[in-house]
Protein backbone atom coordinates (compact mmCIF):
# COMPACT_ATOMS: atom_id res chain seq x y z
CA UNK A 1 0.00 0.00 0.00
CA UNK A 2 1.27 3.52 -0.91
CA UNK A 3 1.40 5.69 1.94
CA UNK A 4 2.12 9.41 1.53
CA UNK A 5 2.95 9.83 5.02
CA UNK A 6 2.96 14.05 4.21
CA UNK A 7 -0.70 13.87 3.29
CA UNK A 8 -1.48 12.67 6.87
CA UNK A 9 -2.61 15.30 9.73
CA UNK A 10 -0.65 13.84 12.29
CA UNK A 11 2.74 12.36 10.61
CA UNK A 12 5.65 11.06 13.10
CA UNK A 13 5.84 13.06 16.06
CA UNK A 14 8.77 13.82 17.41
CA UNK A 15 12.21 13.36 15.27
CA UNK A 16 14.79 10.28 16.79
CA UNK A 17 17.06 12.22 18.99
CA UNK A 18 19.81 9.68 21.01
CA UNK A 19 20.53 12.60 23.25
CA UNK A 20 17.90 13.38 25.62
CA UNK A 21 16.60 17.53 26.23
CA UNK A 22 17.50 18.51 29.91
CA UNK A 23 14.46 20.32 30.90
CA UNK A 24 11.43 18.44 30.96
CA UNK A 25 9.99 18.83 27.48
CA UNK A 26 6.00 20.41 27.76
CA UNK A 27 3.33 17.63 26.65
CA UNK A 28 -0.01 19.15 25.96
CA UNK A 29 -1.76 16.32 24.09
CA UNK A 30 -5.23 15.82 25.33
CA UNK A 31 -4.70 12.50 23.87
CA UNK A 32 -2.50 9.49 23.72
CA UNK A 33 -2.50 6.84 20.94
CA UNK A 34 -1.97 3.23 21.64
CA UNK A 35 -1.15 0.60 19.45
CA UNK A 36 -3.74 -1.53 19.52
CA UNK A 37 -7.27 -1.76 21.56
CA UNK A 38 -5.31 -5.06 23.15
CA UNK A 39 -2.66 -2.72 24.43
CA UNK A 40 -5.29 0.10 24.95
CA UNK A 41 -7.10 -2.70 27.40
CA UNK A 42 -3.71 -3.69 29.49
CA UNK A 43 -3.30 -0.25 30.08
CA UNK A 44 -6.81 0.37 31.62
CA UNK A 45 -5.82 -3.10 33.45
CA UNK A 46 -3.09 -1.12 34.81
CA UNK A 47 -0.41 -3.96 33.62
CA UNK A 48 0.95 -1.83 30.87
CA UNK A 49 1.20 2.02 32.26
CA UNK A 50 0.83 4.51 29.18
CA UNK A 51 -1.08 7.75 29.25
CA UNK A 52 -4.59 7.70 27.69
CA UNK A 53 -6.12 11.16 27.94
CA UNK A 54 -4.94 14.12 30.02
CA UNK A 55 -7.59 14.51 32.51
CA UNK A 56 -6.63 11.23 33.75
CA UNK A 57 -2.71 12.06 33.42
CA UNK A 58 -0.23 13.28 32.00
CA UNK A 59 3.53 13.51 31.85
CA UNK A 60 4.19 17.30 33.64
CA UNK A 61 1.38 16.56 36.01
CA UNK A 62 3.39 13.37 37.36
CA UNK A 63 6.56 15.12 37.44
CA UNK A 64 5.41 17.57 39.26
CA UNK A 65 3.75 15.35 41.86
CA UNK A 66 6.65 13.21 42.18
CA UNK A 67 8.41 15.99 43.27
CA UNK A 68 5.67 17.14 46.24
CA UNK A 69 5.56 13.38 47.16
CA UNK A 70 9.71 13.15 47.48
CA UNK A 71 9.32 16.57 49.50
CA UNK A 72 6.98 15.39 51.81
CA UNK A 73 7.43 11.76 51.97
CA UNK A 74 4.33 10.78 50.84
CA UNK A 75 3.29 6.96 50.85
CA UNK A 76 1.90 6.94 47.88
CA UNK A 77 1.78 9.32 44.34
CA UNK A 78 -0.06 12.17 45.30
CA UNK A 79 -3.07 13.87 42.52
CA UNK A 80 -1.82 17.64 40.82
CA UNK A 81 -5.18 19.11 40.74
CA UNK A 82 -5.95 22.43 38.86
CA UNK A 83 -5.88 25.13 42.09
CA UNK A 84 -5.26 24.64 45.93
CA UNK A 85 -8.79 24.95 46.52
CA UNK A 86 -9.10 21.64 43.72
CA UNK A 87 -7.54 19.87 46.06
CA UNK A 88 -9.44 20.63 49.34
CA UNK A 89 -12.63 20.07 47.31
CA UNK A 90 -11.29 16.67 46.41
CA UNK A 91 -10.37 15.83 50.11
CA UNK A 92 -13.46 17.41 51.46
CA UNK A 93 -15.77 16.03 48.68
CA UNK A 94 -14.19 12.75 47.44
CA UNK A 95 -13.58 11.15 51.17
CA UNK A 96 -16.55 11.74 52.83
CA UNK A 97 -20.19 10.61 52.68
CA UNK A 98 -23.75 12.25 53.67
CA UNK A 99 -24.23 12.23 57.19
CA UNK A 100 -20.53 12.68 58.08
CA UNK A 101 -19.09 15.11 60.28
CA UNK A 102 -16.18 17.34 58.97
CA UNK A 103 -14.67 19.40 61.53
CA UNK A 104 -12.59 22.55 60.58
CA UNK A 105 -9.61 24.74 61.99
CA UNK A 106 -11.71 28.32 62.58
CA UNK A 107 -9.35 30.36 60.75
CA UNK A 108 -8.53 28.21 57.85
CA UNK A 109 -7.91 29.49 54.26
CA UNK A 110 -11.34 31.54 53.62
CA UNK A 111 -12.78 29.25 50.65
CA UNK A 112 -12.07 26.53 52.92
CA UNK A 113 -14.04 27.87 55.47
CA UNK A 114 -17.23 28.56 52.69
CA UNK A 115 -16.61 25.28 51.49
CA UNK A 116 -16.94 23.76 54.92
CA UNK A 117 -20.12 26.48 56.15
CA UNK A 118 -22.45 26.34 52.63
CA UNK A 119 -21.56 23.59 50.42
CA UNK A 120 -20.65 20.48 52.78
CA UNK A 121 -24.13 21.51 54.79
CA UNK A 122 -25.98 21.75 51.36
CA UNK A 123 -24.68 18.06 50.87
CA UNK A 124 -25.96 17.22 53.71
CA UNK A 125 -22.88 16.91 55.58
CA UNK A 126 -22.32 18.43 58.87
CA UNK A 127 -19.45 21.00 59.86
CA UNK A 128 -18.09 22.74 62.82
CA UNK A 129 -15.29 25.45 63.18
CA UNK A 130 -12.98 25.15 66.10
CA UNK A 131 -9.69 26.27 67.48
CA UNK A 132 -6.64 24.18 66.68
CA UNK A 133 -5.22 25.72 68.73
CA UNK A 134 -7.20 23.76 71.84
CA UNK A 135 -6.91 20.41 71.04
CA UNK A 136 -8.97 20.36 74.41
CA UNK A 137 -11.87 22.22 72.06
CA UNK A 138 -10.70 19.93 68.96
CA UNK A 139 -11.40 16.69 71.16
CA UNK A 140 -14.92 18.12 72.69
CA UNK A 141 -16.35 18.91 69.49
CA UNK A 142 -15.48 15.38 67.77
CA UNK A 143 -18.79 13.58 67.22
CA UNK A 144 -19.91 10.14 66.63
CA UNK A 145 -19.75 10.72 62.86
CA UNK A 146 -17.07 12.82 62.80
CA UNK A 147 -15.00 11.93 59.53
CA UNK A 148 -11.89 13.98 59.23
CA UNK A 149 -10.83 17.50 60.70
CA UNK A 150 -9.07 19.62 58.38
CA UNK A 151 -6.40 22.45 60.07
CA UNK A 152 -3.22 24.40 58.28
CA UNK A 153 -0.43 24.21 60.68
CA UNK A 154 -0.06 28.32 60.84
CA UNK A 155 -3.13 30.17 60.46
CA UNK A 156 -3.99 33.16 58.26
CA UNK A 157 -3.30 36.21 58.87
CA UNK A 158 -2.80 36.14 62.42
CA UNK A 159 -0.19 33.46 62.49
CA UNK A 160 -1.27 31.09 64.61
CA UNK A 161 0.12 27.27 65.46
CA UNK A 162 -2.43 24.50 65.79
CA UNK A 163 -0.90 21.92 68.43
CA UNK A 164 -0.81 19.30 65.55
CA UNK A 165 1.51 16.84 68.23
CA UNK A 166 -1.89 16.57 69.95
CA UNK A 167 -4.63 16.34 66.98
CA UNK A 168 -2.84 13.87 65.44
CA UNK A 169 -2.71 11.73 68.87
CA UNK A 170 -6.83 12.87 68.79
CA UNK A 171 -7.00 11.19 65.04
CA UNK A 172 -5.70 7.75 66.17
CA UNK A 173 -7.65 7.77 69.21
CA UNK A 174 -10.79 8.41 67.25
CA UNK A 175 -10.32 6.95 63.93
CA UNK A 176 -10.69 10.83 62.56
CA UNK A 177 -8.50 11.46 59.69
CA UNK A 178 -6.19 14.20 60.20
CA UNK A 179 -6.17 16.27 57.01
CA UNK A 180 -3.29 19.04 56.82
CA UNK A 181 -3.24 21.91 54.40
CA UNK A 182 0.56 22.33 53.99
CA UNK A 183 0.61 25.68 51.91
CA UNK A 184 1.58 28.17 55.01
CA UNK A 185 4.52 25.93 56.43
CA UNK A 186 5.81 24.20 53.19
CA UNK A 187 7.66 20.70 53.51
CA UNK A 188 10.99 21.94 53.62
CA UNK A 189 9.97 23.63 57.57
CA UNK A 190 7.20 20.97 58.31
CA UNK A 191 7.08 17.44 57.34
CA UNK A 192 3.05 17.00 57.38
CA UNK A 193 2.94 12.88 57.10
CA UNK A 194 5.49 12.44 59.31
CA UNK A 195 3.76 14.55 62.30
CA UNK A 196 0.58 12.25 61.82
CA UNK A 197 -1.66 13.63 58.86
CA UNK A 198 -3.33 11.29 57.14
CA UNK A 199 -4.04 13.22 53.99
CA UNK A 200 -1.72 16.56 52.99
CA UNK A 201 -3.30 19.17 50.41
CA UNK A 202 -1.33 22.14 49.33
CA UNK A 203 -1.75 25.12 46.93
CA UNK A 204 0.92 25.20 44.86
CA UNK A 205 0.18 28.11 43.93
CA UNK A 206 1.77 29.56 46.44
CA UNK A 207 5.28 28.42 47.98
CA UNK A 208 5.90 26.02 46.07
CA UNK A 209 5.34 27.09 42.64
CA UNK A 210 6.28 30.66 43.81
CA UNK A 211 5.82 32.96 41.06
CA UNK A 212 2.22 34.03 40.58
CA UNK A 213 1.77 32.39 36.78
CA UNK A 214 0.16 29.00 38.15
CA UNK A 215 -2.63 28.42 40.33
CA UNK A 216 -2.56 24.19 41.43
CA UNK A 217 -2.74 21.98 44.05
CA UNK A 218 -1.83 18.57 45.27
CA UNK A 219 -3.12 16.20 47.30
CA UNK A 220 -1.83 12.77 48.94
CA UNK A 221 -3.59 10.70 51.23
CA UNK A 222 -1.29 7.64 53.31
CA UNK A 223 -3.89 4.93 52.87
CA UNK A 224 -3.51 3.48 49.50
CA UNK A 225 -7.06 3.06 49.11
CA UNK A 226 -7.77 6.67 50.44
CA UNK A 227 -5.42 7.81 47.73
CA UNK A 228 -6.25 5.90 44.93
CA UNK A 229 -10.06 7.24 45.86
CA UNK A 230 -8.62 11.04 45.86
CA UNK A 231 -7.38 10.62 42.39
CA UNK A 232 -10.64 8.97 40.98
CA UNK A 233 -12.41 12.00 42.44
CA UNK A 234 -10.65 14.09 40.96
CA UNK A 235 -9.86 12.67 37.75
CA UNK A 236 -14.02 12.21 37.31
CA UNK A 237 -15.32 15.74 38.36
CA UNK A 238 -12.42 17.46 36.17
CA UNK A 239 -10.57 18.89 39.41
CA UNK A 240 -7.14 17.58 37.58
CA UNK A 241 -4.42 20.09 36.57
CA UNK A 242 -3.19 21.16 33.17
CA UNK A 243 0.10 20.37 31.46
CA UNK A 244 1.41 24.33 31.10
CA UNK A 245 0.30 24.90 35.30
CA UNK A 246 2.52 21.70 36.00
CA UNK A 247 5.60 22.77 33.62
CA UNK A 248 5.66 25.98 34.59
CA UNK A 249 5.90 24.87 38.89
CA UNK A 250 8.37 22.71 38.11
CA UNK A 251 10.21 25.47 36.67
CA UNK A 252 9.38 26.74 39.88
CA UNK A 253 10.14 24.39 42.16
CA UNK A 254 13.76 23.65 40.66
CA UNK A 255 14.55 26.74 43.30
CA UNK A 256 12.34 26.56 45.97
CA UNK A 257 14.75 25.34 48.67
CA UNK A 258 16.51 28.32 47.97
CA UNK A 259 14.11 30.67 47.67
CA UNK A 260 11.89 29.09 50.82
CA UNK A 261 15.56 29.43 52.71
CA UNK A 262 16.02 32.77 52.07
CA UNK A 263 12.54 34.54 52.35
CA UNK A 264 11.97 32.94 55.85
CA UNK A 265 15.63 34.66 56.74
CA UNK A 266 14.44 38.25 55.50
CA UNK A 267 11.05 37.32 57.35
CA UNK A 268 13.18 37.14 60.25
CA UNK A 269 14.59 40.28 59.99
CA UNK A 270 11.99 42.24 58.85
CA UNK A 271 9.73 41.24 61.70
CA UNK A 272 12.87 41.91 64.25
CA UNK A 273 13.49 44.74 62.55
CA UNK A 274 9.39 46.30 62.46
CA UNK A 275 9.72 45.27 66.11
CA UNK A 276 11.52 48.42 66.77
CA UNK A 277 10.34 50.91 64.32
CA UNK A 278 8.59 53.58 65.64
CA UNK A 279 4.44 53.53 64.71
CA UNK A 280 4.08 49.87 65.02
CA UNK A 281 2.08 48.37 67.57
CA UNK A 282 2.73 44.89 67.24
CA UNK A 283 4.62 42.36 65.22
CA UNK A 284 3.06 39.10 65.05
CA UNK A 285 5.79 36.65 64.11
CA UNK A 286 5.86 32.62 64.60
CA UNK A 287 10.02 33.35 65.69
CA UNK A 288 9.40 35.98 68.03
CA UNK A 289 9.05 34.88 71.96
CA UNK A 290 6.10 37.31 72.28
CA UNK A 291 4.21 35.43 69.95
CA UNK A 292 1.28 33.54 72.05
CA UNK A 293 2.48 29.86 70.23
CA UNK A 294 6.08 30.68 70.03
CA UNK A 295 7.12 27.77 71.58
CA UNK A 296 4.84 24.96 69.96
CA UNK A 297 6.09 26.87 66.85
CA UNK A 298 9.96 25.94 67.81
CA UNK A 299 8.74 22.36 68.63
CA UNK A 300 7.01 21.68 65.63
CA UNK A 301 9.00 23.94 63.27
CA UNK A 302 12.88 23.77 64.49
CA UNK A 303 14.58 27.29 63.31
CA UNK A 304 12.09 27.93 60.38
CA UNK A 305 9.09 30.71 61.11
CA UNK A 306 8.29 30.79 56.99
CA UNK A 307 8.24 33.80 55.11
CA UNK A 308 5.11 35.74 56.88
CA UNK A 309 5.03 38.54 59.16
CA UNK A 310 1.95 40.13 60.41
CA UNK A 311 1.64 43.33 62.19
CA UNK A 312 -0.26 46.42 63.29
CA UNK A 313 0.05 50.38 62.73
CA UNK A 314 -1.84 52.74 64.73
CA UNK A 315 -4.33 54.42 62.36
CA UNK A 316 -7.79 53.69 60.62
CA UNK A 317 -8.30 52.84 56.88
CA UNK A 318 -7.06 56.54 55.66
CA UNK A 319 -3.58 55.40 57.85
CA UNK A 320 -4.27 51.59 55.98
CA UNK A 321 -4.67 53.36 52.64
CA UNK A 322 -1.11 55.74 53.15
CA UNK A 323 0.74 52.66 54.13
CA UNK A 324 0.05 50.79 51.21
CA UNK A 325 0.34 53.28 48.24
CA UNK A 326 4.07 54.67 50.87
CA UNK A 327 5.00 51.05 50.16
CA UNK A 328 6.40 51.83 46.60
CA UNK A 329 7.78 48.75 44.78
CA UNK A 330 5.87 46.12 47.08
CA UNK A 331 2.86 44.87 45.45
CA UNK A 332 -0.69 45.17 47.68
CA UNK A 333 -1.92 42.18 46.24
CA UNK A 334 -3.49 39.09 48.00
CA UNK A 335 -1.58 36.23 47.79
CA UNK A 336 1.41 34.77 49.12
CA UNK A 337 4.70 32.74 48.33
CA UNK A 338 5.40 35.15 45.15
CA UNK A 339 9.35 35.99 44.72
CA UNK A 340 8.05 39.32 45.29
CA UNK A 341 7.21 40.50 48.17
CA UNK A 342 3.41 40.97 48.61
CA UNK A 343 1.47 42.79 51.32
CA UNK A 344 -2.64 41.81 52.28
CA UNK A 345 -4.90 44.32 54.44
CA UNK A 346 -7.12 41.33 56.20
CA UNK A 347 -9.98 43.99 56.62
CA UNK A 348 -10.22 44.91 53.23
CA UNK A 349 -9.59 41.23 51.88
CA UNK A 350 -9.90 38.06 53.08
CA UNK A 351 -11.97 39.10 56.28
CA UNK A 352 -14.15 42.20 54.70
CA UNK A 353 -17.17 39.36 55.29
CA UNK A 354 -16.35 39.74 59.02
CA UNK A 355 -17.81 42.68 61.59
CA UNK A 356 -15.35 45.05 62.77
CA UNK A 357 -15.87 43.55 66.14
CA UNK A 358 -16.13 39.47 65.16
CA UNK A 359 -12.43 41.05 63.70
CA UNK A 360 -11.15 42.47 66.98
CA UNK A 361 -11.78 39.22 68.58
CA UNK A 362 -9.00 38.08 65.94
CA UNK A 363 -6.95 41.51 66.55
CA UNK A 364 -7.36 42.63 63.27
CA UNK A 365 -7.92 45.81 63.05
CA UNK A 366 -7.52 48.40 59.97
CA UNK A 367 -4.14 49.07 60.91
CA UNK A 368 -3.42 45.26 60.87
CA UNK A 369 -1.33 43.80 57.41
CA UNK A 370 0.36 40.79 56.56
CA UNK A 371 3.56 40.15 54.68
CA UNK A 372 4.83 37.54 52.32
CA UNK A 373 7.67 38.06 52.30
CA UNK A 374 9.65 37.85 49.16
CA UNK A 375 13.54 37.66 47.43
CA UNK A 376 14.53 41.17 47.80
CA UNK A 377 17.27 42.83 49.69
CA UNK A 378 16.67 42.62 53.38
CA UNK A 379 18.02 46.25 53.76
CA UNK A 380 16.19 47.11 51.11
CA UNK A 381 13.12 45.51 52.44
CA UNK A 382 13.00 47.14 55.79
CA UNK A 383 14.00 50.72 54.32
CA UNK A 384 10.78 50.32 52.28
CA UNK A 385 8.78 49.39 55.33
CA UNK A 386 9.86 51.96 57.61
CA UNK A 387 9.74 55.22 55.38
CA UNK A 388 5.83 53.27 54.33
CA UNK A 389 5.15 53.42 58.31
CA UNK A 390 6.38 56.24 58.50
CA UNK A 391 4.25 58.01 55.99
CA UNK A 392 0.65 55.99 57.56
CA UNK A 393 1.66 57.09 60.63
CA UNK A 394 2.82 60.63 60.75
CA UNK A 395 -0.25 61.93 58.76
CA UNK A 396 -2.35 61.33 61.81
C1 LIG B 1 -4.34 29.99 48.65
C2 LIG B 1 -4.64 28.92 49.61
C3 LIG B 1 -5.55 27.89 49.29
C4 LIG B 1 -6.25 27.84 47.96
O1 LIG B 1 -5.35 27.68 46.92
P1 LIG B 1 -5.64 28.21 45.41
O2 LIG B 1 -4.47 27.68 44.67
O3 LIG B 1 -5.72 29.70 45.48
O4 LIG B 1 -6.94 27.61 45.00
C5 LIG B 1 -5.79 26.91 50.22
N1 LIG B 1 -5.20 26.93 51.43
C6 LIG B 1 -4.32 27.91 51.78
C7 LIG B 1 -3.69 27.87 53.13
C8 LIG B 1 -4.02 28.92 50.89
O5 LIG B 1 -3.18 29.90 51.25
Amino acid sequence: MKNDKLSLVRPDGLPDSASRPVVTPLSPSVVYASDTPDMLDRQYDGDLSGYTYSREGHPNADVVARRIDRMEAAPHPGTMTSSGMAAVSAVLLGLTQKGDHVLGGNQLYGRSLRLMQEDLPRLGLETSLVDPTDADAMRAAIRPNTRMMLVEVVSNPTLRVADIAALSALAKDTGVLLVIDNTFTTPRAFKAFDAGADVVVHSVTKLLAGHSDVMLGYAAACDADLNARLNVFAVTTGLTASPFDCWLAERGMLSFDLRFDRAQATARQLAEHLGKTQGVKRVVYPGRPDHPDHARARSLLGDNNCNMVSFEIEGDRASANAFTRAAEGISFAPTLGDVGTTISHPASSSHRALSPDQRAVLGISEGFFRISVGLEAPDTLCEVFTHAVRAATERR
